[in-house]
């Protein structure tokens, strides 16, 4: 009898843990495990503010994954998922198909411009490799072309940014440590150079306590932060966001919409039951009515029963799904009970640039400045010795002093 055939889909933070996991649980002769994945490289999607500012090298942020997961005991295929035919427990990928007889399907987020007029043509996002790189040598020629144009428009130089959730935040404050680089590189006035982040609610990064919302403020506005909050997007255009009851246009030269995520569309194209993009799983992380398909990661609604709420799609839960989830297939080829996911909040940083960032951590100790910037660091290497141990540790690793 040939072997169960254990499919994962998406090599993120959830499909490279469960990638390892199920290797570290199972016999070799127990069941084959393939991985599949649109590029041969793993990327820390937590950087990608980094690499689209261009404050670390986009090599930073990814790595082999056959570096990593032993090609000899995982089958790797490189290739993009089309669509998953449940009814015949079979993958679609652009270039053939596969069959499955467990399947996890962990193909992460997409930014989601909610139908905003525009968006998806004029704007850029921060949503992979390929995106961050793009909005950085965007912006860099934005510099370039300004230095050697003779009727200058500083309107060129503006960087705006849509959205102030977490990843708005963290992409402005490495702005304005790259700023000044592109300044001096280009010989520019650093004065003409305005960052604007533009947010529909009062305020930014809903989740942190008034104190560390209104450090975090103050910390980007003396740094060259405009901010305009309370101020809603309606319409992105080639010159820039229309905003507000007035309609009024901000222009710039770089447009970056960081407004929000939503699941792979992969899930929709596969004929999942959707909330708002996303699949509503079972306690099990399992899809309903599915016995032997997995959804996890930022593809997830992953129910938090006392807030009545899902929890937040992150990082650090998506590689906690990944246990439950290598857990229950290893339970399932056992026949063993499954076991229900537990959420284990280690707490909240989020980076205001290399040196300053807030956190809320564990027992709701709050962190501002450089111990919070320490903090995001320390997150950031567990999450690469997690997925790729000593090695990736020590390869990709961000121990650089300040
Ligand atoms: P992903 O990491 O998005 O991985 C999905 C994988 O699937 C990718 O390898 C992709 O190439 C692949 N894929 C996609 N589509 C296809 C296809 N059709 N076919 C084949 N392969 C495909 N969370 C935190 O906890 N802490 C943080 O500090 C933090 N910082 C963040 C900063 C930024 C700028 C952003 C954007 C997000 C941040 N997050 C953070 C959220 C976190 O990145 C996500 O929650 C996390 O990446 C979800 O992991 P995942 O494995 O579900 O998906
Ligand atoms: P988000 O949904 O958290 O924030 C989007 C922001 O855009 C919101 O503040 C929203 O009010 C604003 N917005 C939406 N529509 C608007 C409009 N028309 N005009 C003006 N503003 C508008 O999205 P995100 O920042 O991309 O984060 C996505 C997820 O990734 C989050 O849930 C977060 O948990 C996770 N993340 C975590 C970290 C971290 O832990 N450090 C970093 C980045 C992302």
């Amino acid at each position: 009898m040939s072997k169960p055939r254990i499919v994962v889909l998406g090599a993120g933070y959830a499909g490279m843990m469960t990638t390892k996991r199920l290797t570290q649980k199972l016999n070799p002769e127990e069941a084959e495990i393939v991985l599949v994945n649109k590029h041969n490289y793993h990327y820390q999607s937590t950087w990608l503010h980094e690499v689209a500012a261009g404050t670390i090298n986009h090599n930073q942020a990814r790595t082999i994954i056959s570096d990593v997961i032993n090609p000899n005991r995982v089958r790797l295929i490189y290739d993009s998922v089309a669509k998953v035919e449940k009814d015949e427990n079979k993958v679609v990928l652009e270039n053939s198909e596969l069959s499955y007889d467990y399947l996890v399907i962990s193909l992460g987020f997409v930014t989601n411009t909610f139908g905003i007029k525009g968006m998806d043509k004029h704007a850029m996002f921060i949503q992979d490799i390929d995106t961050a790189q793009m909005i950085r040598e965007h912006m860099e020629y934005q510099f370039i072309q300004y230095k050697n144009s003779e009727e200058k428009n500083t309107d060129d130089l503006t960087i705006l940014v849509g959205g102030a959730g977490f990843t708005g935040i963290e992409f402005v404050g490495e702005l304005v440590e790259k700023v000044p680089q592109l300044c001096k590189k280009y010989d520019i006035d650093r004065r003409h150079v305005r960052i604007i982040n533009v947010e529909a609610a009062p305020s930014i990064l809903p989740m942190f306590d008034k104190d560390l919302v209104d450090y975090a403020i103050h910390s980007l506005e003396q740094r060259g932060v405009e901010f305009r909050l309370g101020t809603k997007i309606n319409e992105c255009t080639e010159e820039g966001f229309i905003v507000g009851e007035d309609n009024e246009l901000i222009k710039a030269g770089t447009i970056v919409w960081t407004g929000g995520v939503t699941g792979n569309p992969v899930l929709g194209e596969s004929g999942f039951e959707l909330t708002r993009g996303k699949v509503t799983v079972n306690g099990d992380l399992r899809a309903p009515g599915e016995e032997n398909i997995f959804i996890i990661g930022d593809c997830a609604w992953v129910m938090d029963e006392a807030a009545g709420r899902p929890f937040p799609p992150t990082a650090q839960a998506a590689m906690q799904h990944a246990e439950t989830c290598a857990n229950n297939i290893e339970a399932l080829l056992h026949n063993y009970p499954l076991e229900n996911f537990v959420f284990d909040d280690k707490g909240t940083v989020a980076s205001l640039g290399v040196t300053d960032g807030i956190a809320t951590i564990l027992d709701g100790t709050k962190l501002s400045g450089k111990s919070a910037a320490t903090m995001k660091k320390v997150v950031d290497n567990r999450a690469l010795f997690l997925i790729g141990g000593l090695n990736m540790f020590l390869k990709k690793g961000k121990i650089r002093p300040f």
